[in-house]
């Protein structure tokens, strides 16, 4: 089946759904509230499912040299003592692909490009979808606070506070390995980047929208200042300015699962199906897969109505497990409980035994 299809959100779910649906033959428009692209903003990792919708795009390659490997991933104790160490090459040796670090502006560009000019409306924000005609479809790809979710669902489905705050930003060091640094219910990553560089993370418990007054270098000196040298060394290049800028973000997930993915002729992708804590790194990578999965649906049904169930029901179930499993992990790590050996042996035991997902 062909048709028009109106998407909300020009973020990376909603154009790479945009592009899927021009392969299939769909005339889209994307409405994006954003005056412009983002120019700006840490990198995602992308795991080798993700790599390969983006294959499915016909992006992949391009994608994939924007982009940086993660050769080697370890757990560390504050003090510097390994935990565990990720086995990158057992997930290459079975996928072909290892995590994949990418700027979010890259990614947006890589997408972006493939769609052309006039097809990504920016400064065009949706209020309301049930106000959309002239088309038979909407994908509602509108992010975490999805007014969409709120319009179709309800307040139930709220976005939820998982009672920790995150800060973010660049780095000029390159870190050479993937590290997160779990100490007793804070953690600090270090992610390469292109360019040599790299991207930090730290995360802690804090009260929602708490701003600290000495402001939040001050905090994190204070948290992470007597970490092993790895972390240190990253905290005093933070300036709070220019590229060593540091963001703030307060981490969320959904107070209640969606019943379905779909309502009428909308369907749901994204943050806006399933927004989940980042702690298994795999909610813009969730985005990328609803995305090929509702343009393969719309190819593969005569009617709308079918399609939009058929991909509920390959999307709903898998992704509300992830969600589920990211909440658990946010909660095993920033644990208030005197768990931390518990905590690190039940890791080690993960990593030496399980096989990671791709
Ligand atoms: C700190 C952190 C680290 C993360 N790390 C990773 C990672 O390593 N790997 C990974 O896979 N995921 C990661 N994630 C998750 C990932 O960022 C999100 O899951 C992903 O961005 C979701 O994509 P989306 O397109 O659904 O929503 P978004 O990227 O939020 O895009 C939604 C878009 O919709 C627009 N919009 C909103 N409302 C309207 C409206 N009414 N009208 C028009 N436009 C609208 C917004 O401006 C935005 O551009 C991380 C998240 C955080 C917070």
């Amino acid at each position: 089946m062909t048709g028009k299809a109106i998407i909300i959100g020009g973020g990376i779910g909603g154009l790479a759904a945009a592009v899927q649906l021009r392969r299939i033959g769909w005339d889209v428009e994307v409405h994006e509230r954003a005056p412009e692209p983002p120019d700006a903003g840490t990198a995602v990792g992308l795991w080798p499912s993700a790599l390969r919708a983006l294959d499915t795009l016909g992006l992949g390659q391009e994608v994939r040299r924007v982009s940086r490997p993660a050769v080697r991933g370890s757990f560390l104790r504050a003090d510097g003592r390994t935990i565990g160490v990720v086995d990158m090459a057992q997930l290459r040796r079975r996928t072909g692909d290892s995590v994949r670090m990418v700027a979010r502006p890259a990614l947006s560009e890589v997408l972006t490009s493939a769609l052309g000019d006039g097809v990504v409306r920016y400064g065009s924000a949706v209020t309301d979808v049930r106000d959309l005609t002239g088309c038979d479809v909407v994908i509602a790809a509108d992010g975490l606070r999805s007014r969409a979710r709120g319009v179709l669902f309800g307040h139930a489905h709220r976005p939820r506070y998982a009672g920790v705050t995150t800060w973010h930003g660049n780095t000029g060091l390159d870190s050479g390995e993937m590290t997160e640094t779990w100490g007793r219910d804070a953690r600090f990553g270090v992610t390469p980047r292109t360019g040599g560089r790299s991207n930090w993370f730290a995360c802690a418990p804090a009260p929602e929208g708490a701003r600290s007054p000495g402001g939040d270098l001050a905090v994190l000196r204070g948290l992470f200042g007597d970490w092993h040298p790895g972390v240190r060394r990253v905290l005093d290049r933070l300036s709070g300015e220019g590229e060593a800028v540091v963001h703030r973000n307060d981490l969320y997930d959904l107070a209640a699962p969606l019943p379905r993915y779909v309502r009428g002729r909308v369907a749901l992708i994204g943050d806006a199906a399933h927004a989940m804590t980042p702690d298994l790194g795999r909610g813009a990578c969730e985005a990328l897969i609803d995305a090929v999965a509702v343009g393969r649906a719309l190819a593969a049904h005569r009617r709308v109505p079918d399609a939009l169930a058929a991909y509920d029901a390959a999307r709903r179930r898998p992704t509300q497990r992830l969600a589920r499993a990211a909440r658990l992990a946010n909660r095993a790590v920033h644990t208030s409980l005197p768990l931390t050996p518990v905590r690190d042996t039940a890791l080690r035991c993960f990593l030496a035994l399980g096989r990671l997902p791709d």
